[in-house]
C-alpha cells in the first residue's frame, strides 16, 4: 500500500533509539523528511545518519530535550511547518506516590503531558490551515491499564489522553488526526533496563526476558520495527477517519474488548 507521504516531513521527538526511532525508520520508508531528535548528540547523529542512507530522505539532526522550552524550539526551528507530529519522551521513574513530592510530579507532567501538548499548539493551527495533519502521540499500555508502580506514568499520560479526546474531534474536519499508540513491552534499551532490575537473584537476565516474553500472549516483544509501522499508518492519507483513538500495541496483554 501507499501511503501517500512522500515529500512530507515529520518531528519525530524522542527519535534517536527504540520505539521514537523506529517511527521515523517507517516514516522515512515512506519518502518523508525526519527530524531526529534524543538529548545525546552522538546517538542523534548516528541515528540520522543510519536512517538517511537507507531511505534517501533527508533527516535533521537536532540534539536537545524535547521536554523543555529550548528544545521544543530547537526542534520546530529544524522543521517549522512540520506535516506530522511524533510525541515521545522517556518514561518516568517507578516508585511509591508516598515518596513523590511536588517536584516529581511536576517532571513528569512536563516530560508525559505538557510538553506534547505545547508541541500540539505550535504545530496544529499551521497543520489545520493546510488541510493535512497527523499527530501520534506514544503514550503506554498502562493509559488503558495502569501499572500501581507506574503512578506518575499514569497519571501524566491520563492527562495528555483526556486533553487530546476533546482536541482530535476538532482538527479532523480539516484532516487532521490526533492519536494514541499504546506500548506494551517491546524490545527496547528501556525494556532491557526494566528487565535487569526484574532479573530474580537465582536467574540471569536472558533467562529473565525469556521468561517474561514467553509470558505475553503473543509468546514474544514487540519489535521497534512494528511500533513503526503502526505509526506510518496512522500517519497515511488512509488514516484521515481516525481520531482520538489509543491503539494499544501489546501482543494481546490487555485482556478486553474495547
Ligand atoms: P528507549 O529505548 O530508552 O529510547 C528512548 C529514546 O528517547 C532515546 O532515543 C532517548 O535518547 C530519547 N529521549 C529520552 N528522553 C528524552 C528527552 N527528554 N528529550 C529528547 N529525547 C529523549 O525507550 P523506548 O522503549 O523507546 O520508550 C519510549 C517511550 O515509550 C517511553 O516514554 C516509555 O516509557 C514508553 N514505553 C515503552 C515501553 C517498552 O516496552 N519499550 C512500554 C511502555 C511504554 P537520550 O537518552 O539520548 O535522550
Amino acid at each position: 500500500m501507499d501511503l501517500g507521504l512522500a515529500g512530507k516531513s515529520a518531528i519525530v521527538c524522542a527519535s534517536s533509539k527504540g520505539l521514537g526511532k523506529g517511527c521515523a525508520m517507517a516514516l522515512a520508508r515512506e519518502g518523508v523528511d525526519v527530524v531526529i531528535n534524543g538529548r545525546t548528540a552522538e546517538t542523534v547523529e548516528a541515528t540520522a545518519q543510519e536512517i538517511a542512507s537507507e531511505t534517501g530522505v533527508r533527516t535533521i539532526p537536532v540534539p536537545a530535550d524535547a521536554t523543555t522550552d529550548e528544545g521544543r524550539q530547537a526542534l520546530l526551528d529544524a522543521c517549522p511547518a512540520p506535516d506530522i507530529l511524533v510525541n515521545n519522551a522517556g518514561g518516568p521513574p517507578p516508585g511509591d506516590f508516598r515518596d513523590w513530592e511536588r517536584d516529581d510530579w511536576i517532571k513528569a507532567l512536563d516530560a508525559n503531558m505538557l510538553s506534547a501538548i505545547f508541541l500540539i499548539k505550535a504545530t496544529v493551527d499551521g497543520m489545520i490551515d493546510r488541510e493535512f495533519g497527523r499527530i501520534v502521540n506514544i503514550t503506554s499500555a498502562a493509559v488503558k491499564a495502569p501499572i500501581p508502580i507506574l503512578g506518575l506514568s499514569n497519571g501524566a499520560r491520563a492527562g495528555l489522553t483526556g486533553f487530546v479526546a476533546g482536541l482530535s474531534r476538532e482538527t479532523v474536519r480539516h484532516n487532521v488526526t490526533i492519536n494514541g499508540l499504546l506500548p506494551g513491552p517491546f524490545n527496547t534499551d528501556r525494556l532491557r533496563q526494566t528487565m535487569t532490575k526484574r532479573a530474580q537473584d537465582d536467574e540471569d537476565f536472558e533467562a529473565t526476558m525469556k521468561r517474561e516474553a514467553q509470558g505475553n500472549p503473543a509468546g514474544r516483544f514487540g519489535e521497534a520495527d512494528e511500533f513503526g509501522a503502526a505509526c506510518a499508518f496512522l500517519c497515511s492519507v488512509h488514516a484521515g477517519y481516525i481520531t482520538g483513538q489509543n491503539l494499544v500495541l501489546d501482543g494481546g496483554s490487555f485482556n478486553g474488548t474495547l
